[in-house]
């Protein structure tokens, strides 16, 4: 083998144990918040400024209660909060979703929110996102499914090939070793 087709065979399988490692990490995070969520309703919000502008004050924040979760930033011409972290609760048997400020763009009230407030002295924009656990859930198991699919089949045609097997289709190949008569895969490609 060349040195260079190493070298890429390593990388694709670096890239691939991250993404796989990171996924599992994430799909458990979001069990474990998805759990939460339907006990205690969470509100985490992170400020920084004054920055220049009409809303020198900004935050990022998370949130979650009934199994919804929320990513959101907001703008603001005075602080949000006296501290830099700040966390309140919020009803847990709420979903996000039907309980949140502003307009949301996007299916089954699930999507973007956009939310412009104004009241006296008091000026406030919102945008954010509203995603279902479930649905974070399902898309960080979809990488560790792939990866535990492609590992099982690699196992069995590895135990095919132990026995004598066609790796391909599991036909015995002890009277021809070069060439599977069944499916036509030749010794190279098995290997
Ligand atoms: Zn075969």
């Amino acid at each position: 083998m060349k040195p260079g087709l190493a070298i890429c065979r390593w990388t694709r399988r670096a890239v691939g144990a991250t993404a796989v490692v990171l996924s599992l990490l994430l799909l458990v995070l979001s069990l474990i918040g998805w759990n939460r969520s339907g006990h205690v309703g969470d509100v985490l919000t992170f400020q920084y400024g004054p920055e220049g502008g009409e809303f020198p004050w900004r935050g990022i924040g998370l949130a979650h209660a009934g199994g919804d979760g929320h990513l959101y930033y907001i703008r603001q011409n005075r602080p949000l909060a006296k501290e830099r972290w700040s966390y309140h609760a919020i009803p847990a048997n709420i979903p996000i979703h039907q309980n949140v400020a502003g307009k949301i763009h996007g299916p089954g009230g699930y999507g973007w929110q956009h939310w412009e407030y104004r009241a006296g002295v008091m000026a406030r924009v919102v945008d954010g996102i509203i995603v279902p656990y479930w649905l974070l859930s399902i898309v960080f198991a979809l990488v560790p499914a792939w990866w535990l699919k492609r590992w099982r089949r690699r196992r069995r045609e590895a135990q095919r090939e132990r026995k004598g097997l066609c790796p391909l289709c599991g036909y015995d190949l002890r009277a021809s070793p070069e060439r599977c008569p069944e499916c036509g895969a030749t010794a190279e490609a098995q290997t």
